[in-house]
């Protein structure tokens, strides 16, 4: 086997990709480009009946989104390729015969109803049926039939597998780089299918094929596929080829109880399960996250990097990544903690890349000329973005610096709004009127002086300001918002304010 370190994220286009396959794909690249090695994407499309159109562009779309770059892949090519299973076709029976020869597999003819048949007769006595040494001899296939009862089927057309005749009595040493040594009784499993009449390869054969035949050094999956090991290990035995080294990753759990995350999940808890969108179901994308949180949360889900340091960027990843500190057990998913991912991720974006990205939603919000100057929308964000997960939350923290308020918060305007309220802010507006410079710092001290000088309370003017410029009590700090919003508009929201809030 190569010393070079090659891993294959292997995906079936069955449907859009889950997090948990986006995770076993970062986990593989980070790995790969630790050791300089190749991230290869395979496309395992032997299962005609369950692929669907449009799920491998999805797979490569969402990868690239997440910044996750194949070396080699179906559209970028490679010297191992073809990079789709469904494109090499040709070369699996090959394999199966080679193993037929050898008599480690054989042919079964039993069909589909027969099988069926036996499956409930033994759930009836409370057992499960297992196709393998215990009762292979009594079932239809090359070791209960003559040489040419087997070669009349065959000749005849008759539909047949190939199965894998897997070991009796022996105890199998199978080693996880995440688990450490699992041991298996072989005669708990069952002879798999390998190859089907129809010329195509069942997933176990053509995964083992491709990985021996695109030198892949380390298998690095989800746990779903520990059942599998065994089967594959001795699949590489049979071959006399070296296997490469297997790491299981963990499951991702639900955020509360027990059991795998599953789409359900996703729609009861309001969070996206998949990247990008897909049919009705939103994406990570869609929902206004940056790939670099995706990325850096997925990587913490089943990974600790031993130390306390939570943010990583895409090259940081790769330094601290080891399979060392991937842990055994499922990894809870929790929605909050993502958001808390996208909030550091806004916060370190510039405030110039930040107005880009809210742009449209203000296009769409206000037809003030404010929402259209990127120079004043700059100033928002930097102002409004420390309260912010996303952009989308932009408009809510900060719609009044380009529209006047509607309405004014109930609740706050029966606190705030007292007797004399309304005289109060007939004279801030005065200030305002006259106060030059207009800047933020001279509005502060010219009405700060007034409050004191007529022995006011803050409490009493400042309040009641933020409701009329604000329509309620959130923001930041009022002289900003005052010099923002500009002379002319701040006395026109004080004297409307005055007005809606005293014949209320
Ligand atoms: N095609 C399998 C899947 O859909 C690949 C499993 C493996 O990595 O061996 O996940």
């Amino acid at each position: 086997m190569a010393d070079k370190v090659r891993v294959r994220f292997a995906p079936s286009p069955t449907g859009p990709l889950h997090i948990g396959g986006v995770r076993t794909a970062l986990f593989n690249y980070l790995y790969a480009k630790k050791y300089n090695g190749d991230f290869i994407l395979r496309i395992e499309d032997t299962d005609q009946n369950r692929y669907v159109e449009g799920a491998e562009k999805y797979i490569q779309e969402a990868l690239s989104w997440c910044g996750i770059r194949a070396d080699e892949s179906p559209t970028t090519g490679g010297s191992f390729g073809p990079y789709r299973q469904s494109e090499r076709k040709h070369l699996y029976k090959d394999y199966a015969l080679q193993l037929l020869e050898q008599g480690k597999a054989y042919y079964a003819f039993d069909t589909p109803e027969a099988l069926d048949h036996h499956r409930k007769d033994h759930e009836l006595k409370g057992k499960t049926f297992i196709y393998n040494w215990h009762n292979r001899n009594k079932l239809t296939n090359s070791l209960s039939l003559t040489e040419e009862e087997v070669k009349a089927k065959l000749d005849a057309g008759e539909n047949f597998v190939i199965r894998f005749k897997s070991p009796q009595d022996e105890t199998l040493v199978l080693k996880d780089l995440i688990r450490g040594e699992i041991s298996i009784d072989t005669n708990t499993l069952d002879d798999k299918v390998l190859f089907k009449s129809d010329g195509m390869p069942t997933y176990h054969l053509a995964n083992i094929v491709d990985d021996h035949l695109m030198e892949i050094s380390h298998v690095i999956r989800g746990e779903e596929w520990l059942p599998s090991l065994a089967l594959h290990q001795l699949l590489y035995d049979a071959f006399g080829w070296g296997a490469p080294k297997f790491a299981h990753l963990p499951l991702i759990m639900k955020p509360v109880g027990k059991g795998k995350l599953s789409k359900r999940d996703g729609e009861k808890g309001g969070f996206p399960v998949f990247p990008l969108s897909w049919n009705e179901s939103m994406g990570y994308k869609e929902a206004g996250y940056f790939p670099e949180a995706v990325v850096n949360f997925l990587a913490l889900l089943g990974w600790n990097p031993g130390t306390e340091q939570e943010v990583f960027n895409m090259d940081e990843l790769i330094q601290s990544f080891s399979l060392e500190r991937v842990n055994k057990s499922g990894a809870r998913f929790d929605p909050e903690k993502t958001k808390w991912y996208n909030h550091n991720y806004l916060q370190l974006k510039s405030n110039e890349a930040l107005a880009q990205a809210f742009l449209p939603i203000l296009a769409e919000k206000s037809n003030s000329e404010k929402a259209a100057d990127t120079g004043y929308i700059t100033k928002v964000v930097a102002m409004i973005k420390e309260r912010a997960n996303f952009v989308g939350d932009f408009w809510g923290l900060g719609s009044y610096f380009f529209e006047a308020p509607q309405t004014y918060n109930e609740k706050a305007a029966k606190k705030q709004w007292k007797e004399g309220t309304p005289e109060l802010m007939s004279e801030v507006a005065a200030i305002v009127k006259n106060t030059t410079p207009y800047s933020s710092s001279e509005l502060e001290s010219k009405i700060k002086d007034w409050i004191t000088n007529n022995e006011l309370s803050f409490g009493k003017v400042m309040g009641p300001l933020r409701l009329l410029l604000v329509g309620d009590l959130k923001g930041p700090h009022l002289f900003d918002i005052l010099e923002m919003i500009g002379r002319e508009e701040a006395i026109q929201r004080i004297n409307n304010g005055i007005t809606a809030l005293t014949s209320s």
